[in-house]
C-alpha cells in the first residue's frame, strides 16, 4: 500500500477511549472490571431532554439544518453564555458542533498555520496534542505546578515568535483544579502582550465543588481573541448525542464553519432539539448530578488519602487524579490484569507517575474499586 499521512504517524489513539474499549472487551469475556477510565457521566440523560428530541424526530426535524446550527439553539446558547459566563456574543459569533472535541478540532484548523505554536498546559487531556498536530501546529508543552495546578508567570519562558494560541481547561480533565482569578488573569495578560488567542475549554464548568467558575472570556477585552468551547455531555449526561458549541470572534467561526461544511456539515438535527431543551428548561437535573458527583468525590479522595496517596486538588469535573510510585504504565496495567480496576495512565496526560480515576461511575462500584485498590497499596 502507498504511504498514509505523514501528520497521523506521531500521533498515538486516544488513551481514554482505548483503555474503555479495552475494559469493555473484558468485561464482554467475563471478567468483572470495574471501569474508573473513562469520563462518561454515568446517569441517563434526563427524561425532558430526550422527549424533546423525540418530538422532534416525530414532527419530521429529519432534514438537513443550517450549518452552523439551528437558529433557536444559538439562540439558547448566547442567552446562556450571557447569563451564566459573564460576557456576550451575538448568534452569528456560535457554532454548534458534534461534540466539544469536533469544536476543539474545527478551532485548531480555523486559526492554525504550519509551525504555528500552541501552548498547552500540563497535564493535559488527551486530544488537545492530536489536534493541534492534525492542523499543522507545533504542541508546546509547559508543565504545571503539581501541587497548586495554577498557572504563574513561568509560563512565559514558552512565548517564542511562533507562539499563536494557548489553550486552558477549567475545571481541569484529568486534575479535576479549577484555575483561579491569578492564573486568568496572567493567562489574559499573557494573551493581550504577545497578541495571542486562547481556547478556553470550559466543558465542565457546571461540575465544580465549592469553587467559582470564571470564563477567560469575560476578563478585560478578551473575548475579542477566545475561543471559548462548551457542550452538552457533561453537565446533561448527553455522551452519545455529539453535540457540543463554540463561541468566537466572527472571523474565527467564519473560519470554523468552512471546516463544519466541508466534513460533518452540522450536528444530528434533531439531536439539537435535545439541546435547546437542556439550556432553556429547568436546570435542577444539573444540580442533582452535580451533587452525586461531590458525593463520590468526597468519598474517593478521603479514601485515597487514608491509603497515603497524594491527590490533585479535586475542585471540579470528576476525576481524581493521584500520584503513584513507578511506572504508571505499569502500574494501570497491573490493576487492571491483577484487580480488574480500569484507570488511565497519567503519561496519557503528559505527566507520568499519575493515575486518573474517573468518579463518575456509581458509589458501589467506587467502594468495591477502593477495596482492591487498598489491597494493592
Ligand atoms: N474537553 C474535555 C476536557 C473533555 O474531557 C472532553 C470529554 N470527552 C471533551 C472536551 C469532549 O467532549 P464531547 O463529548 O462534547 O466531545
Ligand atoms: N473526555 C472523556 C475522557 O477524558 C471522554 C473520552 C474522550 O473523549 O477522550 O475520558
Amino acid at each position: 500500500m502507498r504511504e498514509l499521512s505523514r501528520k497521523l504517524a506521531g500521533i498515538p489513539p486516544s488513551a481514554t477511549l482505548e483503555i474503555s474499549n479495552l475494559a469493555r472487551q473484558m468485561e464482554k469475556k467475563g471478567v468483572p472490571v470495574i471501569s474508573l477510565s473513562i469520563g462518561e457521566p454515568d446517569f441517563d440523560t434526563p427524561q425532558h431532554i430526550k422527549d424533546a428530541c423525540i418530538r422532534a424526530l416525530e414532527a419530521g426535524e429529519t432534514h438537513y439544518a443550517p450549518s452552523n446550527g439551528i437558529p433557536e439553539l444559538i439562540d439558547a446558547i448566547a442567552s446562556k453564555i450571557s447569563r451564566d459566563n459573564g460576557f456576550s456574543c451575538t448568534p452569528d459569533q456560535v457554532i454548534v458542533t458534534c461534540g466539544a472535541k469536533d469544536a476543539i478540532y474545527d478551532a485548531m484548523e480555523a486559526v492554525l498555520n504550519p509551525g504555528d505554536e500552541v501552548i498547552i498546559l500540563d497535564p493535559a487531556w488527551v486530544s488537545y496534542e492530536p489536534c493541534v498536530m492534525i492542523a499543522g501546529g507545533r504542541p508546546i508543552h509547559h508543565p504545571l505546578n503539581t501541587r497548586t495546578f495554577q498557572v504563574d508567570d513561568s509560563i512565559l519562558e514558552r512565548i517564542t515568535p511562533r507562539t499563536k494560541m494557548v489553550v486552558i481547561n477549567s475545571p481541569s480533565n484529568p486534575s479535576g483544579a479549577v484555575l483561579d482569578e491569578g492564573s486568568l488573569r496572567t493567562i489574559a495578560d499573557m494573551c493581550t502582550d504577545f497578541d495571542l488567542i486562547a481556547l478556553s475549554d470550559e466543558i465542565y464548568e457546571k461540575l465544580i465543588y465549592g469553587k467559582k467558575h470564571v470564563s477567560l472570556a469575560s476578563l478585560g477585552d478578551m473575548a475579542e481573541r477566545t475561543i471559548t468551547i462548551n457542550g452538552f455531555s457533561k453537565a446533561y449526561a448527553m455522551t452519545g448525542w455529539r453535540l457540543g458549541y463554540a463561541v468566537a470572534p466572527l472571523p474565527i467561526i467564519r473560519q470554523m464553519s468552512k471546516v463544519q461544511q466541508h466534513s460533518v456539515s452540522h450536528p444530528t438535527t434533531f439531536a439539537m432539539y435535545g439541546g435547546i431543551a437542556a439550556l432553556t428548561c429547568d436546570q435542577s437535573c444539573v444540580e442533582v448530578m452535580r451533587k452525586e458527583f461531590q458525593r463520590r468525590r468526597d468519598y474517593l479522595v478521603q479514601e485515597l488519602l487514608l491509603m497515603g496517596y497524594t491527590v490533585a486538588p479535586a475542585d471540579g469535573a470528576f476525576y481524581a487524579y493521584l500520584k503513584v510510585e513507578g511506572d504508571d504504565m505499569e502500574v494501570a496495567r497491573r490493576w487492571l490484569e491483577d484487580l480488574h480496576v480500569a484507570v488511565t495512565p497519567g503519561s496519557a496526560f503528559h505527566t507520568p507517575g499519575w493515575e486518573r480515576i474517573s468518579y463518575a461511575t456509581s458509589m458501589e462500584n467506587l467502594k468495591e474499586a477502593v477495596r482492591r485498590i487498598r489491597r494493592a497499596t
